[in-house]
């Protein structure tokens, strides 16, 4: 067939471009239980659309969390198989996890020395499980590793059906709905997107600060964390900081104030950090605070 279309060509004038139908945001809001599918095309369509669309691997629509769920489970039996990834999350739950905080070092030691044995696999399988809750119940999810920042691997990425519902965000006694629209679901989109080009590239913070294969698994996973997030709501900022004054932008600093206050700086316990940690977490407070006036007048409208 491809014979037949170049043997054609010559005959057509000018350049020829069969153009599909584009989906909007309202087909895809139609296609309910996305039986026509429409839901996946729009996403791929806006994934093309977006700068960063090319370090993603690809998007898939999950309507119900079951895809992200079972994706979830196969990263846990991965990295209880990857050694590498094993210790470094055994070493994070001694580290942070509540009920060991006034245990001494060696105890510690001893827990983490249980959780990679056989005898304590299965402690160690649940206490990964608690975390997928909140992949489960996330907008949307950037598959990744942490050995994958900085890998050249290209993430897939994942958009629950909820982006196609009215969203009511809460922190302290804020709340506001969003009525989810196109704009809004970009801003969504290019938050994970973000999350993409760092696994991708890793995260060149500038002055020779870079986060790569090499050492990201050296980092305080709660500093890796607070960068990795506040990268994100940054650029999906960015991003909607062109529209001033519209839906897009109060949801992206609305996000970026809720982000700050599950996973910022206040989480990050300075005083562990290396030298070179510091400056890292230093540095990265300094690009989250340039937002702080933002944030300030929109924290003052609610008291209108
Ligand atoms: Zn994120």
């Amino acid at each position: 067939m491809d014979v037949l279309v170049s043997s054609c060509a010559p005959a057509i004038k000018g350049t020829f471009t069969a153009t599909l139908p584009k989906i909007t945001f309202e087909n895809a809001l139609a296609d309910k239980d996305n039986l026509k599918g429409l839901r996946q095309k729009y996403l791929e369509q806006l994934l093309a659309e977006s700068s960063y669309g090319q370090y993603a691997h690809s998007v898939v629509y999950d309507h119900d969390g079951k895809v992200v769920r079972e994706a979830a489970l196969e990263d846990i039996e991965k990295i209880i198989s990857t050694q590498k990834l094993a210790e470094y999350h055994a070493s994070n739950y001694v580290r942070y996890n509540y009920r060991l905080f006034n245990k001494s070092d060696e105890e510690k030691e001893k827990k983490k020395t249980y959780l990679l044995s056989p005898d304590g696999e299965r402690e160690f399988r649940e206490s990964l499980a608690d975390s997928i809750g909140g992949t489960v119940n996330a907008l949307a999810w950037c598959r990744s590793l942490a050995s994958d920042i900085g890998s050249k691997i290209k993430p897939i990425i994942y958009v629950s059906g909820k982006v196609f519902e009215t969203l009511e965000m809460g922190v302290l006694n804020l709340k506001e709905k969003f009525y989810l629209s196109e704009d809004i679901l970009k801003a969504i989109l290019e938050h994970e997107l973000m999350h993409a080009y760092d696994d991708y590239s890793g995260m060149d913070l500038g002055n020779g600060l870079k986060i790569d294969s090499l050492n990201v698994l050296s980092l305080d996973p709660k500093l890796l964390n607070f960068v990795f997030e506040a990268r994100a709501y940054l650029h999906a900022h960015e991003f909607a900081k062109a529209r001033l004054g519209s839906q897009t932008q109060r949801f992206t600093l609305f996000s970026l104030f809720t982000g700050e206050y599950y996973n910022g700086a206040h989480t990050v316990d300075e005083t562990s950090l290396t030298q070179f940690q510091k400056q890292i977490f230093k540095t990265q407070q300094g690009e989250v605070e340039k937002a702080y006036p933002e944030i300030e007048k929109m924290l003052k409208s609610y008291k209108n």
